[in-house]
């Protein structure tokens, strides 16, 4: 009785919802297992394992798919037919993957030959859709976790387009403008064959901009002796391409967040803010951030990072990344009162209340997370796709740390591209505020289904459970509904 009495002053004296309170404490305590959940953790253990034993190098597939399915058992214990229909075992198969050879000829007159690919993981809901990087690291792993992860992220959007994803494993630093167009043209001669307006519509990613899109239109449009505008998004403004769609993701990902903390009654004015990398992600949702108030302090490229305690220049940045293409390191010859390290990885040991990777896979490992918790961070907002590992995801949760997964927060960037195929279809081009007040209210109805999902399912404040669950249910009822196929 006396406990309860201190327990409900508490509850006063701190104006803590108990409710709220309750339900994050049951999250986090040891969960009492029914009989029927821990029928699905080995029935989910034994999928993982038989996919495992087929691809068991497939190191960062593997790991997207152990994510998904620990985050898929709420949802399968209230749902028998998922099991019954095989769903899963279907889903995790892609309907199709393409590798091809793309040869290509240097400035010099050599010869040189990269691997290209393209996942169509799955067509339930429209065209594949899902980008093209152009990265040394990739190869089959990495295009089928991001595809796998863009079926789902797609599906969340709420706009009718499949997932996939492409790519090749060529470097395209330190590549002249006509090496690249070759390059580009070399990946279409083959790539046009698989896609299409209604087939399969491929965007930029790492490594892949409007310039790349728009040689590997070109290249589109001369061997099919057809004008498909709506083949690519990403495309240059006067070719069909949608004002926004540049900024799409950045800001996609501040709009996430803005809502993650209006959950707590606080935005982003006066926040210290932290991303990862400087491209297209990271360098329009410091623009979106810097615009609602917030200070950015440092970012970084694949070299190192730069501080400034005091706030970053937006616009010595850009004009690093976009006008010089050079390093961050550059940044401190103008900023004398900034510093830059030359190891990114430590990006993450800066206090900060938000960070936001915006990268590339696998940057905040156990330590950095670690890190960032013992730092104060209130809020990690993936950018990047799967750039917090398993083990760091587990410790911002058990830290009641506010975590928006990627596959809802950085899908500002496809929701607007199917934007753009709309336009195209209607031969049509909107505003920017248009595109903008669209994209603003995808990402919140995006967050509100992550959110409403993770509270059915028991799992208050959990949004790596709420997006998976709100993108897979949507795919998985329509694959039922279209048969086996
Ligand atoms: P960019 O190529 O424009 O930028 C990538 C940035 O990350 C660069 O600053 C790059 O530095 C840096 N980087 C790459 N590898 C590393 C590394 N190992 N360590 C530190 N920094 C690194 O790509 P985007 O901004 O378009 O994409 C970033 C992430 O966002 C990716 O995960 C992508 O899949 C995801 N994404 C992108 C979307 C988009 O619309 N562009 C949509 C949804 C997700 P450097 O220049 O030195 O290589």
């Amino acid at each position: 009785m006396y406990d309860k009495l201190v327990i409900e002053e508490v509850y006063r004296i701190d104006g803590i919802d108990r409710k709220k309170w309750e339900a994050s404490i049951m999250t986090q305590l040891e969960r009492v297992i029914s009989a029927e959940e821990q029928e699905v953790i080995d029935y989910m253990d034994d999928l993982y394992e038989k996919i495992k034993a087929r691809d068991p190098h497939e190191v960062e597939f593997l790991q997207a798919t152990k994510m998904l399915l620990n985050s898929l058992v709420p949802v399968f214990v209230k749902n028998r037919t998922y099991r019954e229909k095989n769903v899963l075992e279907q889903l995790i198969e892609p309907e199709r993957i393409i590798t091809f050879r793309v040869p290509w000829i240097d400035d010099n007159g050599n010869t040189h030959v990269n691997r290209g690919y393209r996942v169509q993981f799955n067509s339930a809901l429209g065209p594949y859709k899902g980008g093209i990087r152009f990265h040394p690291s990739v190869n089959l792993s990495v295009m089928k976790f991001l595809s796998l992860t863009q079926i789902f992220k797609n599906s969340l959007t709420g706009q009718p387009i499949g997932g996939g994803k492409g790519g090749a494993d060529f470097d395209p630093k330190g590549k002249s403008d006509n090496e690249i167009m070759r390059f580009c043209q070399s990946f279409m001669t083959e790539l046009y064959r698989h896609i299409g307006p209604d087939i399969d519509v491929p965007a930029g990613d790492i490594g892949v901009g409007k310039r790349e899109v728009g040689y590997m239109f070109g290249q589109y449009k001369r061997i099919q002796g057809a004008y498909h505008a709506g083949v690519l998004t990403g495309k240059g403004l006067n070719y069909g391409g949608s004002l926004g769609r540049t900024e799409a993701t950045g800001y996609g990902t501040i709009y996430f967040v803005q809502e993650m903390l209006k959950d707590r009654r606080e935005d982003f004015k006066n926040k210290t803010v932290i991303t990862s990398g400087s491209g297209n992600v990271a360098i329009y949702a410091m623009e979106k951030a810097i615009k609602l108030g917030a200070k950015v302090v440092a970012c970084s490229d694949s070299a190192g990072y730069v501080y400034d305690r005091n706030g970053l220049s937006l616009q010595t940045i850009k004009r690093i990344k976009f006008s010089e293409g050079a390093r961050i390191s550059e940044y401190v010859k103008t900023h004398p009162e900034a510093e830059y390290f030359d190891d990114g990885s430590k990006i993450w040991s800066i206090p900060c209340d938000i960070a936001l990777p915006c990268a590339t896979q696998n940057e905040i490992d156990e330590e950095s997370a670690k890190m960032l918790v013992k730092n104060g961070v209130q809020v990690v907002a993936e950018g990047a796709n799967m750039p917090c590992s398993i083990e760091a995801i587990d410790i911002f949760l058990e830290n009641d740390i506010m975590f928006g997964p990627a596959q809802a927060v950085n899908a500002g960037g496809v929701a607007c591209s199917s934007l753009e195929m709309a336009q195209n279809s209607q031969r049509l081009s909107w505003t920017v505020e248009q595109v903008d007040e669209q994209l603003q209210q995808i990402m919140k109805t995006i967050y509100s289904n992550c959110k409403r999902a993770s509270n059915k399912y028991d799992h208050p404040g959990n949004l790596v459970v709420g997006a998976n669950i709100a993108g897979f249910t949507k795919v998985a009822d329509t694959m039922i509904e279209q048969g086996v196929i």
